[in-house]
């Protein structure tokens, strides 16, 4: 199929890429020309595992092209997949939607399929259908459907060709069948997966839901204020664990192996982050808000998240006192690892509180530290997490990447200038690290002296 991606960001670049890798020729759109001329010339603007490969060999067999906003409205279906940021009330930002809705209405003439991939409130699929109406003015005939993406940074490419479900929201079964058309490859297995090769063994039947535009935008915001829920519910038993004695890691595994509930997001931290869960709970909350409907549960699960930072800061002054004139290491940027993206990441929001107090910050991340430093231009960006470690009064891991599994501990040992460690994402073994001689700092696991404490005021 010819098919028109707009928008070529994470979401819209690893959909067109992958998409054309399913065999279709595919146009990938950006209103940000610097962006469009980058990926011309075969370079990335952000790292995902796997993609960069994907994009060049398409791109060099004609399959994937990069083009103009004005360009892509030609092709017969077409994927909104630009950004819906927060606006200050925490409503959806749908101005790039609707731009993209009115550049289709002016400019293209008979039939075509609008797709929006884009998270977007319940209902806005109703609107487009109606602007896209009202600024046609050559004859558009026009019908929307809504394909929610479920993809995750650090794993986008495998997310698109393993999918847990594939969610179609249409009006006519003409437009299911075209959407289901584009997907074939995926529900037969029939593709060669670019992640494992000839190898693969994902083969499972995928899911499709087929349903209304409205239910299809539901399912999106749903699932991700679910999972919201979920990481804010594990961080309160994580507190209560080390107010009261208990091992969170021990209590997740407790709870996850009841099937109702499994062990998915059941990782205590720092709270969530990135460019989705927080933008995605506060727009739900705002549409049922509108529809007159109370969803303050969502609001508490913002504010539990909220909260996630000022604890943890809470236990590195405990630990530090003066932060002025203290060199603190840090690893990890990235709001989660394998990705570059640090969009309200809850690393860059400690780093911010730090900086405020006076402590000097020596940070590394795999990827992720181009972005960062054009927001905190103050850090000093290292080499690699021993640089980050020299004459570091504590080490403060933030993102969980792979490459920290591998640390050297003694060589670490030799150059601090205090051993203690505070684990936001409980990635190390305590143990481990308190008999390699740090002071150790996690989530969830109750210190003795606290335990004791709450014990004697029951007392
Ligand atoms: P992004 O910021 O990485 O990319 C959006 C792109 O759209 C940018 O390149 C921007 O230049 C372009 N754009 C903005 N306005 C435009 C316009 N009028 N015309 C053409 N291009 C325009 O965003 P993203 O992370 O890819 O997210 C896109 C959408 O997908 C959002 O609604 C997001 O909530 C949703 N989503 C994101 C993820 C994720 O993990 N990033 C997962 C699922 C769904």
């Amino acid at each position: 199929m010819d098919i028109a991606v707009i928008g070529a960001g994470y979401v819209g670049l690893t959909t067109a890429a992958c998409l054309a890798e399913l065999g279709h020729k595919v146009a990938c759109a950006d209103s940000d020309m610097a962006k469009l001329q980058l990926l011309r010339n075969g370079h990335m603007p952000f790292f995902e595992p796997y993609l960069d490969g994907i994009v060049r060999r398409n791109h060099a067999a004609g399959r994937l092209e990069f083009v103009t906003t004005e360009e892509a409205v030609g092709y017969r279906v077409i994927f909104i997949c630009v950004g819906t940021p927060p606006l200050e009330n925490g409503e959806a930002d749908l101005s790039s939607v609707d731009s993209v809705a009115r550049t289709v209405a002016r400019r293209a003439d008979g039939y075509r399929l609008v797709i929006e991939k884009s998270t977007v409130p319940v209902q806005t699929g109703h609107q487009l259908q109606k602007h896209l109406e009202l600024y046609s003015t050559n004859h558009l005939q026009c019908e929307v459907a809504s394909n929610p993406e479920f993809l995750r940074e650090g794993s986008a490419v495998e997310d698109f060709f393993h999918p847990d479900r594939i969610v179609v929201g249409v009006d006519s079964a003409m437009a299911a069948a075209q959407v289901q058309e584009i997907y074939e490859p995926i529900l037969k297995h029939a593709f060669e997966c670019p992640v494992h090769g000839l190898t693969c063994d994902r083969r499972r039947t995928v899911p499709i839901i087929v349903t209304d535009v409205n239910s299809a935008e539901l399912i999106k915001h749903a699932s991700n204020s679910f999972l919201a829920m979920k990481i804010s519910f594990i961080n309160l038993v994580a507190d209560l664990c080390e107010a009261a004695g208990g091992d969170i890691a021990k209590v997740a595994e407790g709870i996850g192996w009841d099937r109702r509930i499994g062990h998915a997001f059941l990782r205590p931290g720092i709270g969530f982050g990135g460019s989705c869960f927080p933008k995605d709970l506060q727009a739900f909350v705002r549409v049922a808000g509108k529809f007159g409907c109370d969803f303050s549960l969502f609001e508490e699960v913002e504010r539990v998240n909220a909260r996630r930072v000022d604890l943890f800061m809470q236990k590195i002054t405990k630990e530090l006192w003066v932060l002025r004139g203290k060199t603190v290491g840090v690893w990890g940027l990235a709001y989660k690892p394998d990705t570059d993206d640090v969009r309200c990441a809850p690393a860059l929001e400690m780093i911010r509180r730090l900086l405020a107090g006076g402590a000097r910050i020596q940070a590394y991340d795999p990827q992720a530290m181009d972005k960062a430093r054009v927001q905190l231009p103050d850090v000093t960006y290292c080499r690699d997490p021993y640089e980050a470690a020299e004459s570091a009064s504590a080490i403060l891991a933030l993102t969980e990447w792979e490459e920290f599994h591998s640390i050297n501990w003694e060589r670490v040992r030799g150059l601090v200038q205090r051993p203690l460690i505070f684990d936001a994402r409980n990635m190390f073994s305590r143990e481990k690290l308190t008999s390699g001689g740090f002071q150790y700092v996690g989530i969830g696991v109750a210190s003795d002296v606290k335990v004791l404490e709450a014990v004697g005021s029951i007392a």
